[in-house]
């Protein structure tokens, strides 16, 4: 059960015997990972950042086609931010894209094209933080520097039969252990060089090697000690005396989807976030309904969509309302935002556009992203979804992705 536990107090920890056992097991059990066959720095870079917080299904369905699109660093820090945003879109926290972005225009501009080879270097780039620096040093350029994340801190806490502590020291004591049990890097006299295709590379397989056990034997519940490689030297042996988590809140939201035609062209109604929004500034959503609209307006309506979002410690519970005819303009009428926050947007560019998450959620449930022009002229009214269900939807997400 999780719970307060005491530390256990044992023996030092033999790195030796520790590294031989973890090394071991990852190179039969690790999970073939598209950015593990990488050697390329910017890939191995782009794929530290889109992994933090975020699952890595949900990375995986976005490197392959992010690389596409901006297949080396030069051609991301060309890119416009809108376009990057829009790659970028269903990932979540969406400075990171813009920080990537950043960091891209600066290594072009003042470094050459060329990232930097090592940790401290690497931190002084936008978006990259301790954990980023020292991930992209140990993997893509063999630096002997410990990655601590949360997998990371849950695996070491354990093996060291210390009880997690929310304090300078206790984040002393886990950056001491991790770095204690790296190997030694294949730099010679300090200087970096970029791992070869097929070469060990003891950090960083290590590092990442680490995260994988807590990613998948030692399980924040229920870690599956039975199967872990380092079972033998492990002082918990099962969870770990926890601080309590904080509680997630919900909240309540409603949208607008509105939809017309123009021609042949199938258009949304989208607003744009402001540029000064503390988040997602400038991306592009569902217009939102306050939930009292228009008096008890949406009270006797039936929503075309309920849907659960997560986002940090928030749960979002979405409601999709849309107009019950080309006359029906209360709902658009209920928005509370400047006829410029609004845009009709074209659907079969939608997936150019930088969407929150919530909104490509939303969007792809409904069939709206796949929508095309028509082939021939129609006439110019509004419409419900192409394929969209004329009943209500209730549809509880259960993802816990992020906006
Ligand atoms: S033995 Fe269990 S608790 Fe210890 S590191 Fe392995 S999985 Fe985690």
């Amino acid at each position: 059960m999780p719970g307060r536990k005491k530390t256990v107090v044992g023996p030092a920890l033999d790195p030796v015997a520790f590294q031989g056992s973890l090394a071991e097991w990852y190179r039969i059990h690790a999970r073939k990972l598209p950015w593990r066959e990488a050697v390329d720095p910017y890939c191995i870079w782009l794929s530290e950042i889109m992994l933090q917080q975020t699952r890595v299904a949900a990375v995986i369905e976005h490197y392959h086609d992010f690389l596409v699109k901006f297949p080396t660093l030069l051609s991301l820090a060309l890119a416009p931010e809108d376009q990057v945003l829009a790659a970028w879109s269903g990932l979540g926290y969406y400075r990171r894209a813009r920080m990537l972005h950043k960091a891209a225009q600066f290594i072009t501009s003042e470094r050459g094209g060329v990232l930097p080879a090592n940790s401290s270097e690497l931190r002084t780039l936008p978006g990259i933080g301790e954990y980023t620096s020292a991930a992209i040093a140990s993997i893509a350029f063999g630096e002997s520097i410990a990655v601590l994340d949360g997998n990371v801190e849950r695996v070491l806490l354990r093996i060291t039969g210390r009880a997690e502590e929310p304090t300078a020291a206790g984040r002393a004591f886990l950056r001491t252990t991790a770095q204690s049990l790296v190997p030694a890097g294949y730099q010679q006299n300090g200087a970096s060089r970029v791992a070869k295709v097929g070469e060990r590379n003891p950090p960083g397989d290590h590092n990442q090697a680490m995260m994988e056990l807590g990613a998948t034997i030692c399980l924040p519940r229920s870690p599956l000690c039975l199967q872990c490689p380092v079972h033998a030297l492990c002082r918990t042996r099962g969870e770990h005396g926890t601080s309590p988590r904080a509680k997630l809140r919900s909240r309540e939201v409603a949208f607008l989807l509105s939809i017309r035609k123009r021609g042949v062209t199938t258009q949304v109604l989208l607003a744009k976030r402001p540029p000064e929004a503390s988040l997602m500034p400038g991306m592009y959503e569902l217009p939102p309904l306050p939930l009292d609209a228009g008096g008890d307006e949406l009270s006797h309506r039936e929503p075309l969509l309920r849907i659960r979002h997560a986002i940090t410690n928030t749960n979002y519970y979405a409601r999709i309302y849309a107009p019950m005819g080309p006359s029906d303009d209360a709902l658009r009428k209920a928005v509370p935002l400047a006829k410029a926050d609004l845009h009709w947007v074209n659907t079969y560019t939608l997936g150019t556009v930088p969407l929150t998450g919530l909104a490509r959620k939303v969007l792809q449930r409904l069939d709206v992203m796949a929508m095309k022009p028509p082939r021939g002229p129609e006439p110019e009214h509004q419409t419900r979804p192409k394929g969209g269900r004329s009943a209500p939807v209730s549809d509880h997400d259960e993802d816990h992705d992020s906006f």
